[in-house]
């Protein structure tokens, strides 16, 4: 079974697009969404509908959970305040239910699907250091955990090593951000798992950034939230 893993969107529906594109190609089984499907960018409507069609699993991110007003708006940046606000106006009724009810951890077979950190998913914690990795390990009993937020890609294994996906091993797996990468490579990030293999790759999607750049701009939204996609940062 081949297997799509998908995070923080951000309302980027160029970077969406183009990601869903790819994954036709690669003709998966099912796509899993790891949350802040909202959030920076300027096409939350768009983004939830699609996600709500394609997306077999779907996790709640902190953006989400912001904008149902679960997580406290000064929780967030400054750029993430005036996106949660600029999107309260935009959001239909629909897809904030949608948003309210989704989960904060999936468990299927072999994986756990989280936002965050698997310990404590509502903590919204960042998993940046590799000690802060190797503690995951605990909070999750099936052989791979995937999780987003950070919107940095990064394979750690249980034994400690970083960067290599080695089948027996267990891993906890970051598959990067769809809408917001900050690795420095702007081109969208997203996971590819082959059950069968069993391996995992992170793959990456070129798309129009220069079309969501100006959506942002004439949205209103801050300039610095077009200027990073271009930076990738
Ligand atoms: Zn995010």
């Amino acid at each position: 079974m081949r297997v799509a893993i998908i995070s923080d969107i951000h309302s980027n529906l160029p970077a969406l697009e183009a990601v869903l594109a790819r994954i036709e190609i690669l003709n998966v089984d099912a796509i899993h969404c790891l949350g802040d499907i909202v959030g920076y960018g300027p096409f939350p409507n768009e983004c939830v509908e699609l996600v709500r069609i394609r997306c077999t699993h779907v996790i709640k991110g902190n953006h989400d959970s912001g904008l149902i007003g679960e997580t406290p708006i000064d929780d967030f940046n400054r750029f993430g305040q005036e996106a949660i606000r600029w999107t309260t106006r935009k959001i239909t009724h629909s897809h904030l239910e949608y948003l309210r009810q989704l989960p904060l951890r999936v468990v299927e077979n072999i994986f756990t699907l989280v936002h965050a950190s698997p310990i404590n998913p509502e903590q919204w914690s960042y998993v940046m250091s590799n000690l802060q990795a190797r503690e995951c390990f605990r909070a999750f009993e099936t052989e791979l955990c995937f999780i987003g937020h950070t919107h940095v890609p990064v394979i750690v294994g249980e034994d400690g090593t970083v960067g290599a996906f080695r089948p027996g091993i267990r891993h906890l797996i970051n598959v990067g951000s769809v809408g917001q990468p900050r690795d420095g490579n702007p081109q969208a990030a997203f996971g590819l798992l082959d059950t069968d293999i069993p391996s995992y790759v992170l793959e990456r999607a070129s798309y129009d950034i220069q079309m969501t750049v100006k959506a942002i701009e004439n949205a209103g939204l801050p300039r610095f939230l077009g200027q990073r996609l271009i930076q990738g940062m």
